[in-house]
């Protein structure tokens, strides 16, 4: 047995109406043109702002959030820091230097470079804020640590100064003139680029002349002579630059001066490295730098930010920007997807996919960085999104309130067209009321009063007239019910009464029409309290239900009607053996004007009203009307009134 409770008709969803919006009026091919030609020239606007301080910011994150890069191993640090003042009481003097040196020297060492200048004077910028650091003592003193200098060829002093080719080159006074002093300067974003004073950059090359820190890398990179070209390098105010491949602050070796000293640093940390010798006594803010991992002042000291460019160069790893045709692309791209998801896509759908352009830009941005150093930027594709969004949103906005507002005059017209329907059905049934009415009189008028006897021929047309009187009244009457409902016009006149008395009376009156039919009606009605109902419309209810069987039974067949009180409801069933209505059917059989294909087919009369009007009563009793039905077996209609509604 299959069971169906009534319910909405399939495929009754409204379908999709295209939104009303001109844009989306044009073809398939001018409307994407357009956008197209939105994103690109939304992108080229957007590339016109500047926003290095932003971009830089999250160039910076990209160093936040990587591994340092490994050290190529060739670079030692040599350190003096407060530590050192301790140990000395001040800066450390000749003496100490020359046996540092001394010490470093048995190790056979590549280079010694001097980050800490070696004399205050002749080095031009910093040399004021730098003495400090500067060792002193006497001159016997100041001469032994000449001489022990002296004794090898690969001694440097790194110095700020870069000088032109028609100045003279920066040179250490005597007795250290001998010194070779590289230019490497410092380059930090204070009037260009991000402008926040963070380094994050290393001059390559000087009017053709490479600078300091590219000559030190040679050393261990010779194909750095031409042979191999940098990584990525772009000009700046006439030098090359490139930017430095910072490694987190302390991850490249580094040894404490007083430890070397007192012989604690086994020999061969400095075998054949670049020793490059430095303070971080945090004297003055000029020897310090801000990083990006860092924008403290004092972030990183001078010593590893020169080991970190000269590593970059090494390494030969300088972080590559992509080209600008690139990022356009990728601006352009993510203007495209947010101006197609405000526009086309439902808020919900239109947001994920938002939120996934944003991360999946920032995601390529990080996969392109960490392992392949190429920095992709990031904050004109952000932009673009944000831009894209607030510019067609308002759009989106008028287009939906043109839309809603189309649905509103639809919705109107329709409920007139609907009221007037209703008006016009139940003015039509009123008025065939009364000639039917008329036409039943008379029927019964000649039937029992004729004066002369009629005959046989006559009387059956006589009974034909009366049938079909009674069929079309009972069909005007379940027209005039649906208009009423539909004009929301069905009040409940509730009393007290006994369901079987009410089916009593509908089997009684439809027993004729079931003896026509050899049809054998059987009541089994409990006996029930009386509950609160509308008399006449529960008759009308059961009447159906009772009619319908009869109906649509065979000849022959008996139809149970039973009553009984079941879980605080009076339950009412109404079983046939007819023919049963077909599985697909079941769903629709409580709609307004349905009949089923096998009724429609038949030459049963019916106007398709019955049960909706039986829902809708039931319904308004606060119960419940359901069928089961298999075909060929028969139907059984329930019906559940509460006992206390
Ligand atoms: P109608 O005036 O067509 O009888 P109803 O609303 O009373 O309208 O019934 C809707 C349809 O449900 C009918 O057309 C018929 O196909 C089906 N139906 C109703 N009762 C029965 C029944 N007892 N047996 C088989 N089919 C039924």
């Amino acid at each position: 047995m299959s069971e169906k409770t009534a319910g909405t008709p399939k495929g009754s969803k409204p379908s999709r109406i295209r939104p009303p919006s001109h844009l989306f009026r044009l073809n398939k091919v001018t409307r994407s043109t357009l956008l197209i030609v939105a994103a690109l020239f939304l992108s080229f606007a957007v590339r016109l702002i500047d926003l290095s301080f932003f971009e830089y910011y999250l160039y910076d994150l990209h160093y936040r959030l990587r591994p340092s890069p490994t050290p190529s191993g060739n670079v030692v640090l040599v350190l003096m820091d407060g530590k050192t003042l301790d140990r000395f009481l001040e800066v450390p003097k000749f003496v100490p230097h020359t046996e540092v040196f001394k010490n470093i020297m048995r190790a056979n060492p590549r280079a010694i470079a001097y980050v800490t200048p070696i004399m205050p004077v002749a080095l031009g910028g910093s040399e004021e804020d730098r003495a400090a650091a500067s060792p002193t003592g006497d001159d016997d003193q100041k001469i032994a640590f000449a001489d022990e200098l002296r004794k090898f060829e690969e001694v440097y002093q790194l110095t700020d100064t870069v000088a032109s080719k028609d100045e003279a080159k920066p040179q250490l006074p005597a007795p250290f003139s001998f010194v070779k002093v590289l230019s490497a300067p410092k380059t930090a974003d204070n009037e260009q680029f991000a402008k926040d004073r963070v380094t994050r950059r290393v001059a390559v090359d000087f009017e053709n002349e490479l600078l300091g820190h590219v000559k030190l890398a040679q050393m261990f990179n010779p194909k750095l002579d031409g042979e191999e070209p940098l990584r990525y390098t772009f000009d700046v105010l006439g030098t090359r630059q490139a930017y430095i491949d910072y490694g987190r602050p302390g991850s490249i070796k580094t040894v404490k001066f007083e430890d070397i000293l007192d012989g604690k640093v086994p020999a061969e940390t400095f075998t054949g490295k670049l020793v490059m010798i430095g303070d971080d006594f945090q004297k003055n803010l000029a020897n310090m730098i801000r990083t990006p991992f860092n924008r403290s002042p004092v972030a990183m000291t001078y010593l590893d930010m020169h080991a970190n460019m000269v590593e970059t160069f090494i390494r030969n790893s300088a972080p590559i920007k992509s080209p600008s045709w690139f990022d356009f692309l990728i601006t352009s791209i993510v203007s495209l997807i947010t101006i197609v998801a405000v526009l086309t896509m439902r808020p919900a759908k239109g947001l994920l996919v938002l939120l996934g352009t944003l991360g999946g830009v920032v995601a390529l941005s990080g996969i392109f960085f960490m392992p392949f150093g190429v920095w992709l930027p990031l904050a004109h594709p952000l932009l673009a999104i944000f831009i894209c969004y607030y510019f067609f949103i308002p759009y989106r906005l008028i287009i939906e309130n043109r839309r809603s507002w189309e649905y509103y005059q639809k919705h109107q017209l329709l409920q007139q067209v609907e009221v007037l329907k209703t008006n016009f059905i139940s003015m039509m049934s009123h008025d065939l009321k009364t000639p039917i009415a008329r036409i039943q009189g008379m029927t019964d008028v000649i039937l029992k009063d004729s004066p002369t006897p009629l005959t046989t021929g006559q009387r059956e047309a006589i009974d034909h007239i009366k049938n079909s009187g009674d069929d079309l009244l009972r069909f005007i009457n379940a027209i005039l019910n649906y208009a009423k409902i539909e004009s929301e016009g069905v009040e409940l006149h509730t009393e007290s009464r006994d369901v079987n008395e009410l089916l009593t009376s509908v089997i009684r009156k439809n027993e004729f029409l079931a003896k026509v039919k050899n049809i054998e009606l059987l009541p089994e009605l409990e006996p029930l309290f009386s509950i609160r109902i509308d008399p006449e419309l529960m008759k009308q209810v059961f009447s159906n239900l009772v009619e319908n069987a009869i109906k649509y039974s065979p000849e022959g067949s008996k139809i149970l009607i039973t009553s009984e009180e079941r879980d605080g409801h009076v339950v009412v069933q109404v079983a046939d053996q007819g023919p049963g209505i077909p599985q697909d059917e079941l769903a629709n059989i409580f709609m307004k004007f349905f009949r089923s294909r096998n009724a429609k087919a038949s030459p049963i009369k019916g106007s398709g009203l019955g049960l909706y009007l039986a829902k809708y009563f039931v319904e308004l009793h606060q119960g419940r009307i359901h069928v089961e039905s298999q075909i060929g077996q028969g139907s059984t209609f329930t019906v559940e009134l509460p006992l206390q509604p």
